[in-house]
């Protein structure tokens, strides 16, 4: 490039106000059981609905033990391990258990149908699965389609065809190897799925330096209200920091924003399988959390619940939102409702590709409406979308991030990822953003074609690759339209062939049988006579945007 053009790139770039820590080359396990010795007599793990109980001792000695049956078994170091499981207490255990050995993380959606996780699971080249037992039968069929898997594991009661997990535990735990040598930088910790800024769904390599750094930003101590002090070994569990784990750790947020952050700072951690009105409601009156982690949604369903007790918040100081845009309404909604003087709302932003988050709101002074400022070490720049120069406060543009948390790229993915990160390491973010005087930063748009359904990633390319299935359909564009409960929901524009006959309901109930609940095309279906493409032919989304206005 030539040198003006370099400079006007790089003009404004916004700077973290936290103090760099000292990043330590650490794997996330290693970091794991050194936390966890500190504090083992603590609760860390319990189930919301059987009170089913694991202290950091406990999942310390599980976490090798299963590990050391995965050695065992034949597993090594460098090849993939798949998990199709809801939020369990148990998660850290395979989660830790399997990257101890240095097996990198493929953390599935378990509402996935059959062909939704084979895709991943194939994608992503895994040898050994693990499942509970209500889907096993899902499982079975899986494996039919993915020859690379040599061993299935079930979380619950005995299968056929499983190696059982309880088994697994009894292992003596002698051929985990807690110096193995995994090289922090370079080694893959998780791969989980995300759809980028463009096409299909692709395997995110975040190293374990990654997690580690992502934990250390968001526990640094300027950028999180912490009221209890982390526990130290001496201390009763009173100063526990509660969270109730509702959002899911498959995601990132839920993994490494929740479940990783947590046993970081020895918190007891309430789990629930699945979002249930009425076992949340019970469990935040139960457990009095110190901090709710939360997606739009959520906090919208908080804000109207009407059995909900504000003694049930009595210990909260945090309510953690991310994931989506949430709304003013919304947020003021749940303000009044839960009126408490020193509650903090704290916005954070971040992609799969960034580990989990890049910005959080200021603990003083924060806006409600903004979604933060940088982390620690986290550098951000605002691009004009058209002539690619830097902006200044309060001009649109796209948000770049770099940082010790952006992955190290797509897996097998080279192009994917030289398309999202340059070569100077920014991570071009797809979000439409811009920042005020004070650095704070707010969402304009996305301009990627992502869709999010409650928080969740829906993938148009996926979904316009199924219609185009279809024998009656011509073309197909998809987009996501506004909706007031879950954010946003899938709308199909199509484009008939020619003289067929073709209801909008079929194509509905077309693409409705094979995917998974929240991708359904719930924001409706409709006839054009072309779709809106530049004349390289790519589709116009902003043009069919503007049009379900
Ligand atoms: P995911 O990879 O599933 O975490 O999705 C990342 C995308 O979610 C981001 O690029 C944003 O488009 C969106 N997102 C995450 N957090 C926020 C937020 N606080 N406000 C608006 N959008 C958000």
């Amino acid at each position: 490039a030539p040198s003006g053009e370099a400079s006007s790139i790089d003009k404004h770039i916004v700077y973290s106000r936290h103090k760099d820590f000292d990043l330590r080359s650490q794997t996330v396990v290693q970091r794991f059981f050194e936390r966890a010795s500190m504090w083992p007599n603590l609760t860390a793990m319990e189930c919301g609905l059987t009170g089913r109980k694991y202290t950091y001792g406990k999942l310390r000695d599980l976490t090798r033990n299963f590990g050391s049956a995965l050695v065992r078994m034949g597993f090594k170091r460098g090849e993939v391990f798949g998990m199709v499981l809801p939020n369990l207490p148990e998660f850290p255990i395979i989660l830790l258990g399997a990257a101890g050995i240095g097996m990198p993380v493929t953390t599935v959606n378990p509402i996935y149908n059959v062909e939704e996780i084979a895709r991943q699971l194939q994608l992503s080249g895994a040898t050994v699965v693990v499942t509970i037992s209500e889907l096993a039968g899902t499982l079975r069929q899986v494996a039919q389609l993915c020859p690379e898997i040599r061993r299935l594991i079930v979380v619950g009661k005995p299968e056929e065809g499983f190696v059982s997990f309880g088994e697994m535990l009894q292992d003596p735990g002698n051929l985990f190897d807690e110096n193995i040598e995994i090289n922090p930088m370079e080694d893959v910790f998780a791969l989980p799925f995300s759809s980028g800024t463009t096409g299909l769904p692709k395997g995110v390599m975040l190293s374990n330096a990654n997690v580690t750094a992502n934990i250390q930003q968001l526990l640094h101590p300027t950028a999180m209200k912490l009221t209890t002090p982390p526990p130290t070994r001496h201390e009763t569990d009173v100063l526990q920091e509660v969270y109730v784990c509702i959002l899911p750790f498959f995601h990132m947020y839920g993994m490494v924003g929740v479940m990783l952050t947590g046993l970081d700072l020895g918190a007891k951690m309430v789990i629930l399988p699945r979002f249930e009105g009425d076992s949340y409601v019970n469990s935040l009156h139960q457990h009095h959390p110190s901090t709710l982690h939360l997606v739009p949604p959520l906090v919208l369903f908080l804000g109207h619940r009407p059995d909900l007790k504000l003694d049930a918040f009595r210990r909260l100081h945090t309510v953690a939102i991310g994931a989506a845009p949430l709304g003013l309404a919304v947020a003021t909604r749940f303000v009044e409702r839960f009126q408490k003087h020193d509650l903090l709302m704290q916005e954070g932003c971040g992609m799969t590709e960034t580990t989990s988050v890049t910005h959080l709101s200021p603990v003083i002074n924060n806006q409600i409406g903004s979604f933060g400022e940088p982390l620690s070490r986290t550098k951000v720049k605002v691009l004009d979308v058209d002539t690619g120069e830097s902006l200044g406060p309060g001009q649109h543009g796209e948000m770049c991030v770099s940082g010790p948390q952006v992955m190290k790229g797509y897996y097998k993915n080279p192009k994917a990822t030289e398309e999202t990160i340059d070569s100077d390491g920014w991570l071009h973010t797809g979000d439409m953003v811009y920042y005020n005087e004070q650095n704070q930063f707010f969402i304009v748009d996305r301009l990627k074609e992502l869709i999010k359904v409650k928080g969740l990633q829906v993938s148009p390319s996926e979904l316009e690759d199924i219609l185009r299935r279809h024998p009656s359909v011509l073309d197909v564009a998809v987009i996501g339209v506004p909706d007031d409960a879950a954010g946003e929901l899938p709308r199909a524009y199509v484009v008939k062939k020619p003289g067929v006959a073709l209801s909008k309901e079929e194509i509905a109930e077309f693409v409705d049988a094979k995917v998974s609940h929240h991708k359904k095309l719930k924001g409706g279906v409709h006839f054009l006579d072309a779709i809106p493409k530049t004349n390289t032919g790519k589709i116009l989304r902003r043009e069919l945007k503007i049009m379900s206005q």
